[in-house]
């Protein structure tokens, strides 16, 4: 079994229940949900939007592999009705981002360090972004 850290996010509909749907299906389809942190707002970070986020942060134990892992968050990003994914400007290295009904970013998996095209862990973004840092520590153990 692996230990893995998700951080989750939206900012449209309603996004408590989003939060709480998104936590449903990672516990049928990933593993055991071993603790979940309380739901923060925060504002859109990197883009201007009107929506403010809910975000959170789960620990989950999971016996998928860091691929079907990712394979299985965006498949429920899909099924939640997210269409469109952050995309990358050439002008610019930084992802353009959009509003999102969910976004599911794996954060930790065990002590696993590795970088592919379609996969980083940890996630290199995290260690700038309160929205993920505030929830995560409250569940780190
Ligand atoms: P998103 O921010 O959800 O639009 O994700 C954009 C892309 O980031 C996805 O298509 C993934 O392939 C890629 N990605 C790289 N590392 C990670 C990670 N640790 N967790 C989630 N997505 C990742």
């Amino acid at each position: 079994m692996h230990t893995v850290y998700l951080s989750l996010g939206t900012n449209l509909g309603n996004k408590e229940q989003n939060l709480l749907t998104a936590i449903k299906e990672i516990a049928r389809r990933i593993g055991s949900v071993k603790a979940q942190s309380a739901f923060i707002a925060t504002e859109p970070w990197g883009f201007d939007s009107p929506n403010t986020f809910l975000n959170a942060a789960i620990c989950v134990e999971t016996a998928l592999s860091p691929m079907a892992l990712l394979r299985e968050t965006q498949q429920i990003e899909r099924d939640m009705g997210r269409t469109q994914k952050s995309t990358v400007n050439s002008q610019r290295s930084t992802p353009t981002y959009h509003d999102r009904i969910i976004d599911i970013d794996i954060l930790l998996y065990d002590d696993l360090h590795i970088t592919t095209p379609t996969l980083t862990i940890p996630h290199p973004l995290m260690y700038e972004r309160d929205f993920v840092l505030i929830p995560l520590k409250e569940i780190l153990t």
